[in-house]
């Protein structure tokens, strides 16, 4: 694995990893103020310097360029503790990345700083009712008003809905070229128009919500990059942070096998530990094996994305999908090696049973995985 990284980044691992044993590891999240959890999330995360890693040293950041891999090892870690802190770091890193990839030195500078100090919280406003795997169903409209747009139109499933300050949202400009007339802007929350609906409450612990933008009046100066660039700008977007998908189901997977080694070697049935038993052995090399080949295909997409290399769309799909599969199975099995324990709630292995179903759905399905990745066969 080492092969992957430069020594900086195995300095990094070390050091999310007993910030995550010492603040994260053994918290089960349940409280009902999952707003007020994520905002002092966000802040721990700026102030221990971990959000700096989704900017440029030009824009507050760490790198002269955002590394795939360092955003990977900080989800991994993460997610090894808590699914929430995965969720805040993930989102400072995809409701900025579009700035990164397309705003103007002026824009990156107003708004990235804030971003990678923990200061202000970002989302990434894509999916609609109408428009979910589909993005070209768009209804969300930008329409010329003087020197600015007036947006209207509703969007679903936006994770941080209501505590983010910085929202990159995606609306045509022309409708009548569907995907290709979409555009991207950076909407402030406090622009009249904008409207924050509804939470969503989650199987897992997720801020996520429905906003709307009721004839919301935006400067041009919010454009990132030109007319029509916006799904350019989102597939970019997704492109690189895909891999990092894959990352948190390694977290995921890693914490799950743990507990089930822990608990195999600690819980005896018929005069013996359970790990002495050959079904429960072959349990986890299944899931080791299943793990060890996941990480592999993560950090692989990971440093495709940081070398540039052409086949990143194709390696970062397969990193998704094989890793958040493969994670949904090995926690389903140390949930069972666990029996009637691991369905009992607050137990490690009964949230991470919730935590890491819907990394199989975000960011593109892993149908639409498939799908990416049949294409680039063909
Ligand atoms: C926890 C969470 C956080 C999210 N955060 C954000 C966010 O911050 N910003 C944002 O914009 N969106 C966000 N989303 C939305 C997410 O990206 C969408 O849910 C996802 O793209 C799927 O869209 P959908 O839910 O509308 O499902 P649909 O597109 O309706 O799909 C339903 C089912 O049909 C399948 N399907 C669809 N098309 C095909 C096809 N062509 N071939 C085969 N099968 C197909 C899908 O794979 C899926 O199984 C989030 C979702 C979740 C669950």
């Amino acid at each position: 694995m080492d092969l992957f990284f430069d020594p900086e980044q195995l300095l990094l691992r070390g050091q999310v990893r007993s910030w995550v044993e010492k603040n994260l590891i053994s918290s089960v999240t349940r409280e009902a103020d999952i707003g007020q959890q994520a905002r002092q999330l966000v802040s721990q995360l700026g102030h221990e310097g971990f959000t700096a890693y989704v900017a440029s040293k030009r824009f507050g950041g760490v790198k002269e360029k955002v590394q795939a891999r360092d955003l990977c090892i900080i989800r991994e870690e993460l997610a090894r503790g808590s699914a929430l802190a995965d969720t805040m770091f993930a989102m400072q890193a995809l409701g900025s990345y579009p700035i990164t990839v397309a705003g103007s030195d002026k824009q990156k500078k107003r708004y990235l700083p804030p971003v990678a100090r923990g200061e202000a919280i970002a989302a990434f406003a894509l999916t609609e009712p109408q428009a979910g795997s589909d993005v070209s169903s768009m209804e969300t409209r930008a329409v010329r008003d003087g020197d600015g747009y007036r947006l209207t139109g509703i969007k679903r499933f936006i994770s941080n809905a209501g505590i983010a300050q910085t929202y990159t949202v995606f609306a045509l400009t022309d409708p009548d070229k569907r995907a290709k007339g979409m555009s991207a802007f950076v909407v402030q929350a406090d622009t009249p128009g904008f409207v924050f609906k509804e939470n969503t409450p989650l199987l897992s612990p997720h801020p996520l919500g429905v906003i709307a933008f009721e004839d919301c009046r935006v400067p041009r100066a919010q454009l990132l990059g030109k007319e029509g660039e916006g799904l350019k700008i989102a597939l970019a977007t997704l492109d690189t942070l895909r891999c990092t998908v894959a990352a948190a189901a390694v977290g995921f997977a890693q914490r799950a096998l743990e507990e089930a080694l822990q608990y195999s070697q600690k819980r005896r049935q018929f005069g013996q530990a359970l790990a002495q038993f050959q079904a429960t052995q072959f349990k986890l090399a299944d899931m080791a094996t299943e793990l060890e080949a996941s990480r592999l295909l993560a950090y692989q997409a990971a440093w495709a994305n940081d070398h540039n290399q052409k086949d990143l769309k194709q390696k970062s799909s397969m990193a998704k999908l094989f890793a958040t599969e493969a994670a949904q199975r090995i926690v389903d099995q140390a949930l069972q090696i666990h029996g009637g324990t691991g369905v009992v709630v607050g137990t490690p292995v009964e949230q991470l049973y919730r935590d890491v179903r819907a990394l199989r759905i975000y960011e593109g399905t892993s149908e639409i995985q498939r799908l990416v990745i049949a294409r680039s066969l063909l």
